[in-house]
């Protein structure tokens, strides 16, 4: 599969089952014991970027870039926090529903726009542009040329997630790849931290702060870079 395939699958995926898969993973409702580990992994990647801009204090008014917003789960509670926000999927369907979250809990939505776009074709210039857990759904040098697009949209930071290529992993992945799920219909592709921090390199940036957040069937590690 070429990358160009990557990114079609991907895009029918999320506006189609990937949608009702993920909209219930990333909401409050009743799911099974999998898919309640992913939601609580997914909440701390959330939590420790939130915490990370927070320390800085200086969120109000600040731009940033939600790249891959999916339902608005880091874009809400940021513009609730005042900085102005920008989130952008790839997915229609995604975006739709960021936007009727965001109005149930943020009537007014002054500093909080959504844009049906794929990251790629994003312009503009934000202080911080973020991309969390979007990269697994791309092939390493297709995941290479994203990340240095983002770069050029980020005026001082870029925080990125993305699931780590690491032994352990591969086998687990392995296992899953022999037992496939019915609703498992796109493909993960794990990254090499050792690749990404030389591709935020080679673009002037370089690592500030990083986590990782491990349950039992979620792993994100998080890297925050800022520019040189
Ligand atoms: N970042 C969000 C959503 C993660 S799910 C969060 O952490 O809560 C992955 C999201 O990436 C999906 O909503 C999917 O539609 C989106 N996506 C996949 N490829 C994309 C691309 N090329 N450009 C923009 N969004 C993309």
């Amino acid at each position: 599969m070429n990358a160009v395939d990557d990114k079609t699958v991907v895009k029918e995926y999320f506006n189609a089952t990937g949608f009702d898969r993920w909209r219930r993973i990333y909401g409050d409702g009743e799911v099974n014991k999998v898919q309640r580990d992913i939601r609580e992994g997914h909440q701390r990647t959330v939590d420790t970027v939130i915490s990370w801009l927070s320390a800085d204090g200086n969120l109000p008014g600040l731009s940033v870039c939600d790249a891959g917003c999916g339902v608005g789960s880091l874009s809400i509670p940021l513009a609730q926090a005042g900085a102005r926000v920008y989130g952008s999927d790839i997915s229609e369907k995604m975006v739709r529903e960021a936007y009727e979250r965001a109005e149930a809990v943020m009537p007014q939505m002054n500093n909080l726009a959504f844009t049906a776009q794929d990251l790629e074709s994003l312009s503009g210039q934000y202080h911080t542009v973020i991309c969390l857990d979007v990269l697994i759904h791309y092939p390493q040098e297709k995941a290479g040329e994203m990340i240095a697009h983002l770069c050029s949209l980020a005026e001082s930071r870029l925080i990125l997630s993305f699931a780590p290529k690491t032994l352990a992993l591969t086998m687990l992945k392995k296992i899953g790849e022999f037992f496939p799920g019915p609703s498992k219909a796109t493909r993960a592709y794990q990254h090499r931290e050792a690749d990404v921090v030389k591709i935020l390199e080679t673009n002037g940036f370089s690592i500030q702060r990083q986590g990782m957040t491990s349950t039992s069937f979620y792993f994100s590690r998080i890297l925050e870079a800022t520019r040189r």
